[in-house]
């Protein structure tokens, strides 16, 4: 069965500090109807959000960041669980830092790991590991996180679940006369430029870092989409009907052309 890798950000997992229980089940129902035509692995935000739920810490500093994430991974976890178990769903944590993708041998590692998962039926639900990790090594955010994920495990397409539609050419939430890029080939300089443009207080990537995670895979002969995570019909067409509605989908000019 093909890989599909599906990361979902803080916009779309919380809602007033809280996790947004609906939308979880929505993406849960989503992939267990993924799950028939292919093997998924999810990339999940939220943990410090959900830490927040129960833990006043000032998330913006560094420690206090650190003791959410530790305080609500595994509420988030099992606020997965409680939704995966309806349906007979396996899930497995697996968090893992920048450093996992310098070394081969850890590299490997967690592969074989999601692998035997994947084999197994299971589901793994990957984070990063704010815990253990520096500032200097933090991925930062988990578009990042999740296209290395995606080419480590071979996966065929990366779908990010956002509160947008897709990739505008201007920020949609303060120009209405933004337009959405149906198919990017290929990132310009200017567009990875790294500033701060996250929507969500408690999202750290906003559009660049998606960018740079589009960039990294079309590098590598992979592909992307990005589309809304509120609304989820965009990305089931895409996955199960092969349709390319709405949604910005990154892949190297050689795909796009190989379709025309
Ligand atoms: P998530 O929590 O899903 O990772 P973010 O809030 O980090 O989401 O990033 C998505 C936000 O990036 C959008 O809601 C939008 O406000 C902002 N943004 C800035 N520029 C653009 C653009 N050109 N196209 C789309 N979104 C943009």
């Amino acid at each position: 069965m093909k890989r599909v890798v599906i990361k979902v950000g803080t916009a779309v997992l919380t809602e007033n500090n809280e996790i947004a229980k609906e939308r979880m089940l929505n993406l849960v129902t989503l992939i267990i109807m993924l799950k028939k035509k292919y093997s998924v692995i999810l990339v999940t935000s939220g943990a410090v959000a959900a830490g927040y739920s129960i833990l006043k810490l000032d998330k913006r500093k560094q420690i206090g960041k650190k003791a959410l994430a530790a305080a609500g991974q595994p509420i988030l976890m099992s606020a997965y669980k409680r939704k995966f178990d309806i349906y007979d769903i396996t899930t497995a944590q697996i968090l893992l830092t920048e450093d996992d993708f310098d070394s081969r041998k850890r590299t490997k590692m967690f592969q074989e790991i999601i692998d035997a998962h994947l084999e197994n039926d299971i589901l793994p639900i990957v984070n990063e590991n704010d815990i253990t990790s520096t500032p200097e090594q933090l991925f930062g955010d988990n578009d990042q996180l999740s296209a290395n994920v995606a080419y480590a495990t071979n996966a065929e397409l990366l779908v990010i679940l956002s509160d947008i539609d897709g990739y505008y050419d201007k920020n949609p939430q303060e120009f209405k006369d933004a337009k959405l890029y149906k198919i990017v080939n290929e990132l310009p300089k200017e567009a990875l430029a790294d500033t701060s443009t996250a929507n969500n207080e408690f999202a750290t990537g906003g559009i660049v870092t998606k960018l740079k995670a589009a960039d990294f895979l079309i590098k590598r002969g992979k592909r992307m989409l990005l589309c809304n995570g509120f609304d989820l019909s965009a990305a089931k067409s895409f996955l199960l009907d092969g349709k390319h509605t709405l949604g910005t989908l990154f892949e190297p000019k050689a795909k796009t052309e190989n379709k025309n």
